[in-house]
């Protein structure tokens, strides 16, 4: 794969990406993308105008009743779980980190609900340390081009890690999703319409 050209085609259409979850602090940032999972980031936008009315911040959200945290968020789906992790995490937060989101890795994915893809958002839009979630549409994406052939997260990750440059890991993970949501769907890929029609395997099948 020419990762270069992959990088620049996709620049091109949509550019230096900002992270649609709205937040304010890298608190904010942890609670919506808990929030996103299986919901769309428009719902999950709604949804924390409102939680963080209630709770800005992890020491407000960790004296919240789960079962309000619960009610307030249930638009978002998964709510059980999803209330249960917030309040958690905004508990160990206070507990062990002083109130203060970590800014590592290490520490992120000990809090509740948080895996590598959340840590990774954190990391690369509230700390500025270079990090690629792998989501689903990166997955998608990057396998239908043939730059991976492996659905683990983990993996396509280290061969990102490889391929780019640091300071591109984020960018290019918002650049991957947005031409996911908008081209590449997962039912009916738009592949006429597409910047990466010439580097892409699965298009080249199709012929
Ligand atoms: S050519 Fe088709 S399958 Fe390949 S990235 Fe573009 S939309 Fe997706």
């Amino acid at each position: 794969m020419d990762w270069q050209q992959l990088y620049d085609r996709l620049y091109a259409v949509y550019g230096d990406c900002v992270c649609p979850l709205v937040h304010d602090s890298p608190f904010q940032l942890l609670a919506a993308v808990m929030l996103s999972a299986q919901c769309k980031d428009e719902r999950v936008n709604q949804v924390t105008g409102k939680l963080f009315a209630a709770a800005p911040d992890a020491p407000s959200m960790a004296a919240l009743e789960e079962e309000k945290i619960a009610e307030i968020i249930k638009p978002c789906g998964l709510y059980a779980a999803k209330s249960k992790n917030l309040k958690g995490a905004a508990q160990m937060i206070v507990e062990r980190f002083n109130g203060q989101v970590p800014e590592n890795m290490e520490e992120l994915v000990q809090l509740p609900g948080i895996g590598r893809k959340s840590a990774n958002v954190l990391l690369g839009n509230a700390f500025d340390t270079p990090g690629f979630p792998v989501d689903t549409h990166v997955k998608r994406l990057l396998n239908r081009l043939g730059a991976v052939k492996t659905d683990d997260p983990e993996k396509i990750e280290k061969i990102v890690n490889r391929a780019v440059p640091a300071e591109r890991w984020t960018n290019f993970s918002h650049l991957l999703i947005f031409h996911g949501r908008a081209v590449c769907h997962a039912r009916t890929p738009l592949c006429g319409e597409c910047v990466l029609a010439g580097l892409c395997a699965f298009n080249k099948r199709k012929k």
